[in-house]
């Protein structure tokens, strides 16, 4: 953890808090625009759509990924001039009617039905799901997302005959929590199929989105995706955008909160920290420990289990883990709460007051 990061941690005037890293969020984004010259890079709005968090990335993006009116809307008023682009399955005619209202630059359509609904000019990407294995992925984006070939085929034809609607390209998310040799193995697989497939479909210039999912370890807080040797080794193409979510937020947030309690029972111990994973669901719905720094102590190690103040034996934070001697009071900084985390969170459940949200700016 930073000195700059640790120092407000210690100092807020209240517990649980958020704490974003702006300056440390920009240059971990410009280190990823430096590493891939010549490929769009979209911000996954739904990993952190935090208005402070999409500022500071701002600079280093070519535009952003909504996937619904909500997240459009917000980040239309947020970066008002920022290229959109829509994805997501289940888009209402309200949000395709809002999509063409505020200019999105791009729409995913994922199934012929939403083609035909589409509400007037657009300018599409059609998502593919193509029958590309993934091993290795922490998530496959198996089920209700993008089309066959067949469903391509027919939208292709269908938009040939569509006077202002505007094929550009193909858009694939298959996977997410690969490494860096393993999306460079799946990128080439989607251009195979996908330059072809553009070409035989008379679109010129065409576009190829190939998601994002870059791997994120959270058993590793240091470890980051390798993106030098990803943007080394892309393939070709016209224009090659991707869209990364985790990979870009998670490490610049931490969950910040003090301890209520320690107790032994039944030969456990558990830390009870003020708060829970209905501020941070991520190392619930991930299943895994979340990483964390005991900030105020420094003690003999033990096991310890640490959980929030849920009346539900899911509210875990980090099970039997080494922790410094905790007491009341002490505070604890939970790392990579930078995505997927508050906004995912169930906040409602049992009335605890919210965190405050503090930026390093
Ligand atoms: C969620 C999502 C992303 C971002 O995935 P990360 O794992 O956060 O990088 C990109 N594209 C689509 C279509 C998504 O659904």
């Amino acid at each position: 953890m930073h000195e700059a990061v640790r120092e407000r941690a210690l100092g807020l005037p209240g517990y649980p808090a958020y704490i974003y890293d702006l300056p440390g969020l920009a240059a971990h984004a410009a280190r990823i625009r430096a590493a891939l010259p010549g490929t769009e890079i979209f911000y996954a709005a739904k990993a952190n759509p935090d208005a402070e968090i999409l500022r500071a990335l701002a600079p280093h993006m070519d535009g952003v990924e909504v996937s619904s009116g909500g997240e459009l809307t917000h980040v239309r008023e947020t970066l008002p001039g920022v290229r959109i682009a829509f994805g997501g399955p289940g888009k209402t005619n309200q949000e395709l009617a809002l999509a063409q209202r505020l200019g999105v630059e791009r729409i995913h359509v994922e199934s012929p039905r939403e083609l035909s609904r589409l509400p007037g000019p657009a300018a599409v990407l059609l998502r593919a799901n193509l029958p590309l294995s993934t091993p290795n992925a922490a998530l496959t984006m198996s089920g209700p997302f993008g089309m066959d070939e067949v469903d391509l085929d027919e939208c292709a034809r269908r938009i040939a005959g569509t006077p202002g609607i505007d094929l550009r390209g193909i858009h694939v998310h298959l996977a997410s929590g690969l490494d860096a040799p393993a999306m460079l193995d799946l990128a080439a697989r989607i251009c195979d199929w996908a330059l072809p497939w553009l070409e035989d479909n008379d679109v010129s210039d065409p576009e190829l989105n190939i998601g994002g999912g870059m791997a994120v370890d959270y058993g590793d807080p240091d470890a980051r995706f390798d993106w030098e040797t990803y943007g080394k080794g892309l393939p070709t193409a016209p224009t090659l955008r991707i869209e990364p979510g985790r990979a870009l937020t998670a490490y610049h947030g931490w969950y910040v909160t003090d301890v209520l309690d320690v107790k032994t029972t039944r030969g456990e111990t558990y830390v009870i920290l003020r708060g829970g994973t209905h501020h941070l669901r991520t190392p619930v719905t991930k299943g895994h420990d979340q990483p964390f720094e005991a900030l105020t102590s420094n003690g003999p190690e033990r096991r310890a289990t640490l959980v929030g103040q849920l009346c539900t034996p899911k509210d875990v934070f980090a099970r039997d883990v080494l922790v410094p001697d905790l007491a009341p009071g002490d505070i604890i900084a939970f790392a990579m709460a930078g995505a997927y985390a508050w906004n995912i969170s169930h906040h409602d459940f049992l009335m605890h007051p919210k965190p405050a949200f503090h930026y390093l700016r």
